[in-house]
């Protein structure tokens, strides 16, 4: 009973999100605890306690975004970077909060905000809030101020580093300073921490990247705009995969530079040493595929993800819903099925622009052959003498399609986000359970 309590997904999610509540609450149970010599009033109190809780939800944000494969696996990283967003804005929130509150009760502590004169623990405050502000705010509206996404990205991470340091350092100095034995024991030990991933992400985890060298082996041009990406690993195995999951990719230059990009694998999860991802010409990074020679360097990270028909063997059969480039994880699913013989039921409802742009179009058509799969097209601009579906995936087509049994179905969706989330509402409104639909988004920022 106990094991198997601690191999359920449910359990080890539930578990992840108590060490997280514990984590974020430690500050205060030592403030309650040990508290200070002098009692500074209330609202001090309340407002530290605040700044802690706001200081330690920072800290675990390196957690969060550390792509630790076991609380990933059993999230997904989509969920995990919602979750980050999110609570990166309470505990901006909460570290605002925190010195405001000090400013409207003690209105001699504003003099705290006179940087020349201010003491060290004060500046660093003033500083760290700074950095955070600017994160902030060129996270929520990089599109607007057109920041593209790799120099963003760099700057994310210095502001993170930066912000945290200085909280940190600014909570250490406050403890120092009240002679506060266990809050400084606490504040070092989260700093070690945070610097001990810093570590891991930036390091350890490029050197195990760099120690499985995977080559180019043929870039194969397919219909719409992508070409598939075929990789074979170089004294090693390969990276085995569930179908429907992806990795981050590195071409061409060491993987200590951290210029990767995420893509699914669009081939059998069965084989690992021969790894597709099939990609469409949409940005910087993405045009230059069809000119990458064989024989070029590829580093792995992977892989990631919860977007899977591996997890559910007592399913009756899938549903899968893509549009454009989201067939790559279906074509995994679908390629894998293939491979083992699995004789459930797959329906492809599948969007498009075009007759001529339908990526997979002629590997799809073979795969009828080997498994029970129904394939809709649906074409935005269908040609003249087009008999089947066009428009959009709504309500009404799926209703056509799904079977009348919803639940006797696992839901697999990946597309445009305006589509997904169409397509999400519909199945809502169709009576499919949520717990059986599943969705890949391809912009995580
Ligand atoms: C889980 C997942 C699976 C994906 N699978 C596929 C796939 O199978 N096939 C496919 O063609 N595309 C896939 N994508 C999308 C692909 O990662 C982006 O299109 C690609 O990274 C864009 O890079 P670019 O430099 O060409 O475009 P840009 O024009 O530079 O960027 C366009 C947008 O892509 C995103 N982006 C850019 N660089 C990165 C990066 N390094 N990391 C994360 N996001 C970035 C940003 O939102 C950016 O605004 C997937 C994305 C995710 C998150």
């Amino acid at each position: 009973m106990k094991s198997l309590l601690m191999h359920s997904p449910i359990a080890i999610a539930m578990l992840w999100i108590g060490s997280y509540l514990a984590i974020t609450l430690l500050p205060l149970l030592v403030l309650l605890l040990y508290p200070p010599n002098e009692s500074r009033g209330f609202w001090t109190e309340f407002s530290v306690a605040l700044g802690f809780i706001g200081l330690a939800m920072m800290a675990l944000q390196f957690v969060i975004t550390a792509r630790i494969n076991r609380i990933e696996a059993s999230y997904g990283v989509d969920i995990l970077l919602q979750f980050h967003r999110y609570i990166s804005l309470v505990a901006f929130g909460l570290i605002l909060i925190h010195p405001a509150l000090l400013f409207i009760n003690q209105p001699e502590t504003l003099q705290l905000l006179n940087v020349f004169e201010a003491p060290w623990r004060a500046r660093a405050a003033v500083a760290g809030t700074l950095a955070l502000i600017v994160l902030v705010v060129t996270s929520i509206w990089r599109q607007p101020l057109n920041i593209p996404y790799e120099p963003w990205r760099i700057l994310h991470g210095v502001l993170a580093v930066t912000a945290l340091a200085l909280g940190l350092a600014h909570a250490l100095g406050v403890s120092y300073y009240l002679s506060l034995f266990w809050k400084e024991l606490l504040w070092s030990a989260i700093a070690i921490i945070a610097l001990l991933l810093l570590a891991y992400v930036r390091l350890v985890k490029p050197w195990f990247m760099a120690k499985k060298l995977y080559l180019v082996e043929e870039v194969v041009p397919q219909r719409g705009d992508v070409w598939t990406l075929v990789l074979r690993p170089q004294g090693h195995e390969g990276m085995p995969f569930e179908p429907g999951q992806f990795a981050w990719i590195t071409l061409n230059i060491s993987p200590f530079r951290m210029r990767e990009h995420p893509f699914s694998m669009s081939s059998s999860g069965d084989r690992g040493d021969r790894l597709e991802f099939s990609i469409k010409a949409l940005g910087d990074f993405t045009r230059q595929i069809k000119d990458v020679e064989p024989g070029t360097k590829a580093y792995l990270d992977g892989p990631y993800g919860v977007f899977t028909t591996e997890r559910y063997f007592d399913t009756a059969g899938f549903v899968l819903i893509a549009g454009g480039i989201g067939i790559t994880p279906m074509m995994s699913m679908l390629t894998t099925a293939a491979e083992r013989q699995d004789d459930r039921p797959f329906l492809l409802i599948y969007a498009s622009k075009t007759w001529e742009d339908v990526t997979f179009r002629d590997e799809l058509d073979t795969l009828t052959e080997k498994i029970d799969l129904k394939i809709v097209h649906v074409l935005r601009k269908p040609p003249e003498d087009w008999q089947g579906e066009t428009g959009y995936i709504d309500r009404d087509l799926l209703n056509r399609y799904i079977p009348i049994h919803r639940g006797s179905r696992q839901y697999f969706i990946c597309a445009a986000p305006v589509v997904m989330d169409q397509v999400e509402l519909a199945l809502h409104e169709l009576n499919v359970p949520v717990t059986n639909i599943h969705m890949e988004h391809f912009n995580l920022v």
